[in-house]
């Protein structure tokens, strides 16, 4: 695993450090005086939370008519029920798992990176078609960190982006080029998790 990007001060103060009180905001909140259609949002952070909160944006999305697109770098090892729910939307709401048969060593390194650049095309294809106001790539900073894909062309996507479109990226260690392109970074802190516990991933839970 790559090392963790260096930490960028007046990043950390936005997104402070889980402690309520601390990050308590002082200061009323600018007025909101522009408009802004499609967002880059961005979850991160060592809780659990950050695929699952790109599935609410989803559906929240869903409900307003937007159709959405999922790209999912690294499958789970579980048939996840986000799949299943999707076909409820038919065309409108697209998963495609493309980590499927990801080894994460290095021994097949050029495979994996193969499977990222057709996952990455897929993305890319979806967007072209203009059939979709948000595009969920989820686990990217994984990618990322991991040196699958270079962040430059992450960052030239989100630059030249459709005005409209809403990208909501996932994943653990973020270049910090790619948090300050966001608009919006949420990091998920664990406090608990089920598994330190010894239990096992549950379903409706976890996948
Ligand atoms: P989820 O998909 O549940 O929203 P996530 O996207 O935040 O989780 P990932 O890093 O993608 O987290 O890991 C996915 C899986 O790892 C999930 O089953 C999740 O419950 C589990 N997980 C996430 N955070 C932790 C943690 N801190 N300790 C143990 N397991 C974790
Ligand atoms: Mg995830």
């Amino acid at each position: 695993m790559a090392a963790e990007p260096e930490p960028k001060p007046e990043l950390d103060a936005a997104i402070g450090d889980g402690d309520a009180e601390k990050s308590a905001p002082t200061t009323p909140p600018p007025k909101a005086t522009r408009r802004k259609d499609g967002l880059i949002v961005l979850h991160t952070g060592n809780g659990k939370g950050k695929t699952t909160a790109a599935l609410g944006l989803a559906l929240r999305a869903l409900g307003h008519g937007m159709d959405v697109c999922m790209i999912q770098f690294i499958k789970g090892k579980w048939s996840c029920g986000e799949h299943e729910a999707a076909k409820v939307f038919g065309e409108r709401f697209e998963i495609h798992p493309v980590g499927d048969g990801f080894t994460w060593d290095t021994k097949n390194r050029a495979q994996d990176i193969a499977r990222v650049r057709e996952g990455w095309e897929l993305a890319m294809d979806k967007v072209r078609s203009g059939r979709f106001r948000m595009l969920i790539l989820d686990e990217i900073n994984y990618v990322l960190s991991y040196g699958y894909m270079e962040a430059r062309e992450v960052l030239e996507f989100l630059a030249t982006k459709p005005a409209s479109l809403h990208v909501v990226l996932t994943g653990r260690n973020p270049p910090p080029e790619l948090l300050e392109a966001a608009d919006l970074v949420t990091e998920m802190v664990k406090v608990k998790h089920p598994y330190e516990a010894g239990i096992k991933a549950q379903k409706g839970i976890e996948f």
